[in-house]
């Protein structure tokens, strides 16, 4: 899930944006932003920063493993 600031897309939990659609709170991105989304979608490049952590995550990430067990086949 991703939202909009002024010129990236940051990566956020779904339920914040939708916490933050009913209350008006700030969400915080992956990467540390905080801002209250703007209701319109954009069309912004992904933060880099938000992409290297949620990719990190593992989520679909190609990582290289550190100094931890298994094949890393999947
Ligand atoms: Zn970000």
């Amino acid at each position: 899930m991703t939202a909009t600031t002024e010129s990236y897309a940051h990566y956020v939990q779904k339920e914040k944006i939708m916490e933050s659609a009913l209350s008006g709170s700030p969400v915080v991105a992956l990467c540390g932003k905080v801002w209250v989304p703007g209701r319109d979608p954009k069309k912004y490049p992904v933060c880099p920063m938000c992409k290297e952590i949620f990719e990190g995550m593992g989520a679909g990430g190609d990582k290289d493993k550190d100094g931890k067990g298994g094949d890393g086949k999947k």
